[in-house]
């Protein structure tokens, strides 16, 4: 049983590192950190955490997140007994974090990204879960941890976050249930939503609507995208805050939008995607161009400027939804 397996190897292993994927979301940080309170509270073992890119400063009330190391402090020569990665959907989604994983005794890999190819020693991908944080409550329920107030608080705010509040179509009955159980341990789903969606700078919601403002339509407004430049973003936000997070879905509200994606000039030919959807399959979009994600929210990172990345994007769609 994976489950028995997984057991002695976080019993046996003394140096345990784990890891969240680049450009952190609620779900990466929180099952990260829920992890990290489940082991503490059920093994007595510390472990470190680490993140490859800044945590937005809204998921700041996790708990143990100030616990989280950036990986320029981790010595990448060391070698760990166990590696956890969570919510990591492909190695290369944890960067320089990849080294230390690949140095590592034993892997393991949670996470329910259909994409994800199962690369660790011992891999519990379940595509059908909402979020990584879901695989985790149904772990901790077959091992029997225990389940502290600070681990109920980490595991449902990355369910409540990966699932838009309950709102997107990954959301099942057996989401609902397994949330239902954090808030019996003690969670306020009140703060907890007030903290990831009434927390916003000003300057972030300012900047979102510029965005929105100067979209692109295309197939009778099926398809939405807009382009976010360095520049503009520079000009709203000086403390390196990504302000991105929750624009692509602000397209998809609208009534005719099928497909809706926001490209972000990371450098002048880096651009990221992020993709989402109201019923075709984005994953299979994105998965061509290298990238990957869940049937309805995708994306992929392309060597290319914003203009050429947007055109790379739309041959895609053309080909793979219009053809
Ligand atoms: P985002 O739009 O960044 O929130 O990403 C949406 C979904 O696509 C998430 O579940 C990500 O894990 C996945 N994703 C985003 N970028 C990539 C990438 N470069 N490679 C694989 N999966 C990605
Ligand atoms: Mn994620
Ligand atoms: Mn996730």
């Amino acid at each position: 049983m994976v489950t028995d397996q997984l057991n002695s190897i976080i019993k046996n292993s003394k140096n345990i590192l784990l890891v969240s994927h680049i450009n952190p979301d609620g779900d990466t940080l929180g099952s990260m950190c829920g992890m990290y309170s489940l082991i503490l509270d059920n093994y007595k073992k510390k472990c470190e955490m680490v993140a490859v890119s800044k945590i937005p400063s809204i998921y700041n009330f996790i708990p143990y997140i100030n616990e989280v190391k950036f990986i320029d402090e981790l010595d990448l020569s060391r070698e760990y007994d166990l590696v956890i990665n969570l919510d990591v959907a492909a190695i290369d989604r944890c960067a320089d974090a990849k080294i230390l994983f690949e140095k590592s005794k034993y892997t393991i890999n949670i996470d329910h990204h259909e994409t994800n190819i199962g690369y660790a020693n011992i891999n519990v991908i379940e595509p059908k879960a909402a979020a990584t944080a879901e695989v985790l409550v149904g772990l901790a329920i077959d091992l029997g941890w225990n389940i502290s107030n600070e681990t109920a608080l980490c595991l449902y705010t990355a369910i409540v976050t990966d699932t838009g509040c309950f709102k997107f179509s990954n959301t099942t009955p057996k989401t609902m249930e397994y949330a239902g159980k954090m808030l019996n341990y003690g969670v306020d789903a009140s703060e907890v939503y007030k903290n990831c969606y009434e927390s916003n700078s000003k300057n972030m919601v300012l900047f979102q609507s510029y965005c929105v403002n100067k979209a692109e339509f295309l197939h009778n407004d099926e398809i939405a995208y807009t382009i976010v430049y360095k520049k503009d973003l520079e000009k709203y936000n000086s403390n390196g805050e990504d302000f991105t997070d929750g624009l692509t879905e602000k397209l998809r509200a609208i009534v005719t939008t099928e497909i809706a994606f926001v490209v972000k000039e990371l450098s002048p030919n880096v651009s990221k995607v992020s993709m989402r959807s109201k019923s075709v399959d984005i994953a299979q979009i994105c998965s061509a161009l290298g990238g990957g994600g869940h049937k309805l929210a995708a994306g992929v990172l392309i060597k290319a400027s914003p203009k050429k990345t947007v055109e790379l994007i739309l041959e895609e769609i053309e080909k793979r939804i219009y053809d």
